[in-house]
């Protein structure tokens, strides 16, 4: 079939949801991908901060195929080995004690929001309500998008449900104003990624957690972008030398095999029993095989140290791109999490990109996303710039 031809079927047949580039992508194989015209990609958008190994990563492939070739599902009634395996290497890499597992970031947060309601309703009489951020993005499930606190997203889904609270990103004052006494948590991404790579001040999130102290609530952070390695470190928070109460993943934690994670504290974990909160493929052995294979990867070959070292590079070469081309107003990223804010409309530059091989995307309107696999090397680092300054050049 020809690319067009995929595409009229996929007009014809799908849900128009998304608005689509005109290409399909077939194969992918570390930081690139080919579409089905045989044109071979660099890609900086890694199905959405997802593969963070890269495409096609042999460890994951192996994994995945050793799981299906073993036990494909067999659901939480019974006891799952590679779940179990999971759990227990994001427990000894972080300072949770539990966790849940699901299908993916919606669904991540809606269990934390579940979670945070269950453990109020016991311990915290009369508080339901969780503060959230302008400007955040949690999921697409009716919670989920009524915490993202952009009304963009909620037009057209009214009502929408009740116990949700907005205040600005990066603004402590306004949240210590905005607690009630019917708040019982606040959930905060560490770096707004949807909105275009927005970075809070370095004080932020210890602030919240202080603020979360001092009026006993719960602080939720949502890793399901920043998380998996993304920002230089396995997990954001533990840059902000912060510990919340629960976090959410979601994102690159299967390297593109659907799966998301709530971890939380004994304490606040003890407030599901049977019976709360369940998912009939959540945990699922090949998902949880997947995931495993990801996180030893990720710590087991110097990629968090690849990521901060070439994060570093891509961001110092941008900024010098930016010298040459007054169009960015700004370059900002932590890790391999770079976002590049123009002073004009982002699209018709994503599109040119491509048309040069590179994949980025954008967000927010402005704002060139990129977030690679993390396995990226200097010599792409300087072809996606050489192919971004090209194009800026003929703008
Ligand atoms: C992508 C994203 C989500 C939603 O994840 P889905 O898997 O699309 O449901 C939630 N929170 C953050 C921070 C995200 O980046």
């Amino acid at each position: 079939m020809t690319t067009k031809e995929w595409i009229d079927l996929s007009d014809h047949y799908i849900m128009t949801t998304y608005k689509r580039f005109p290409i399909v992508l077939t194969r992918g194989l570390g930081v690139h991908v080919w579409d089905s015209d045989g044109r071979c990609y660099l890609d900086m958008v890694a199905g959405i901060a997802v593969c963070a190994l890269g495409h096609a990563h042999p460890k994951v492939v192996e994994a995945l195929k050793a799981q299906a070739e073993t036990l494909f599902h067999v659901s939480n009634l019974y006891h799952i080995a590679p779940q179990i395996l999971l759990a227990r290497l994001l427990v000894e890499n972080t300072l949770f004690d539990k966790a849940f597992f699901c299908n993916s970031g919606a669904e991540a947060n809606e269990a934390a929001i579940k979670l945070a309601r269950k453990y109020a309703s016991e311990n915290m009489k009369g508080r339901y309500e969780l503060i959230t951020m302008r400007g955040s993005f949690h999921g697409r499930t009716l919670a989920t998008v009524t915490a993202t606190a952009q009304e963009r997203f909620h037009v057209g889904f009214e009502p929408l449900p009740e116990g949700f609270r907005y205040v600005p990103y990066n603004d402590l004052p306004a949240l210590e104003e905005a607690v009630t006494e019917k708040t019982c948590g606040v959930l905060v991404e560490p770096i707004q990624g949807e909105s275009g790579v927005v970075i809070p001040d370095s004080g932020y999130l210890k602030g919240i957690r202080r603020i979360c102290d001092e009026k006993g609530l719960l602080m939720i952070t949502d890793e399901v972008q920043t998380g998996m390695g993304r920002t230089g470190t396995l997990f954001a928070c533990e840059q902000a030398d912060v510990v919340p109460d629960m976090m959410t993943l979601a994102k690159a934690l299967g390297n593109g095999f659907p799966i998301g994670a709530l971890l939380a504290t004994d304490k606040v974990a003890a407030a599901f029993v049977p019976g709360n909160h369940a998912s009939t493929f959540g945990g699922n052995p090949l998902a949880c095989s997947a995931a495993l294979a990801t996180l030893e990867t990720l710590l087991g070959e110097g990629i968090l140290e690849n990521c901060r070292m070439v994060g570093e590079y891509f961001l110092s070469t941008l900024t010098e791109l930016k010298g040459k081309h007054s169009v960015i107003r700004e370059v900002r990223g932590q890790g391999l999490m770079i976002g590049v804010e123009l002073t004009v409309p982002g699209a018709d530059l994503v599109m040119k990109c491509m048309e040069k091989r590179l994949l980025i995307n954008c967000a927010n309107g402005n704002v060139l996303r990129f977030v690679p696999p993390l396995i990226l090397t200097r010599q792409d680092v300087d072809k996606a710039v050489g192919i971004l300054d090209e194009v800026l050049e003929e703008k």
